[in-house]
């Protein structure tokens, strides 16, 4: 039986590196529907064209569409011991369709992992995210400064904060990012198929916490 988890997190909490990890631990097809998208826009598959469609209309891509790259993706080698689910489901009604399409292999949801950490926190992480112009480096005003500052200390470009780093936008992507999972933590909680794993801790420790519950989950 191949393993299917689910790992959510806010923008900040460092979702990306622990999903980097736990798919070369676990041998997993680490599958981000960011991604999905990306390829089928790319390759102009019927449904790349299908979701391009909508988004040309400033619209949303109907669940089916997205629901549909998944089950494309489930057909690749590489997601044969299963697949690490990143950024997806993001609604109820995606996670329903989603066990329906799991249910069609005999397969289940093994576990849903849920990284969180206090929204202030999470804006002092992304609020201060500067970039270099030049070489694309990222810095944090308070963590991680350039040496010198406004300079980047790898190519000695001139380091800023892009528009979509800035503290309001990134403080209105973690409010839109909580009020639409906030149904979904419910829905998986009340199944009791999710462990929250406490992101204010070190990378290594959240990735310990994370190892422990998929362990527990078997
Ligand atoms: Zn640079």
């Amino acid at each position: 039986m191949a393993d299917y988890l689910i790992l959510f997190g806010p923008p900040g909490v460092g979702k990306g590196t622990q999903a980097e990890h736990l798919k070369t631990t676990l041998g997993l097809a680490h599958v981000a529907t960011g991604d999905l998208f990306r390829d089928h826009l790319k390759r102009e598959t019927e449904l790349g064209n299908l979701a391009k469609s909508y988004m040309d209309r400033g619209a949303l891509v109907p669940d089916d569409v997205t629901i549909g790259m998944v089950r494309e993706r489930m057909k690749d080698p590489d997601t044969q011991n299963g697949m690490l689910l990143d950024g997806f489901p993001r609604t109820v009604a995606q996670a329903e369709a989603l066990e329906k399409l799991l249910a069609e292999r005999d397969q289940t949801i093994k576990h849903v992992l849920f990284i969180n950490a206090p929204k202030d926190m999470l804006l002092e992480r992304l609020g201060n995210r500067w970039t270099c112009k030049k070489c694309g480096a990222i810095y944090n005003a308070n963590t991680k400064p350039p040496k010198n500052a406004g300079v980047c200390d790898v190519c000695g470009g001139v380091v800023y904060q892009r528009d979509d780093d800035k503290p309001e936008v990134q403080a209105k992507r973690i409010n839109v990012y909580l009020e639409q999972t906030a149904p979904l933590i419910e829905y998986y909680q009340a199944r009791g198929m999710m462990t929250m794993i406490d992101g204010r801790q070190s990378m290594d420790q959240v990735y310990a916490d994370l190892m422990a519950a998929i362990e527990q989950a078997k």
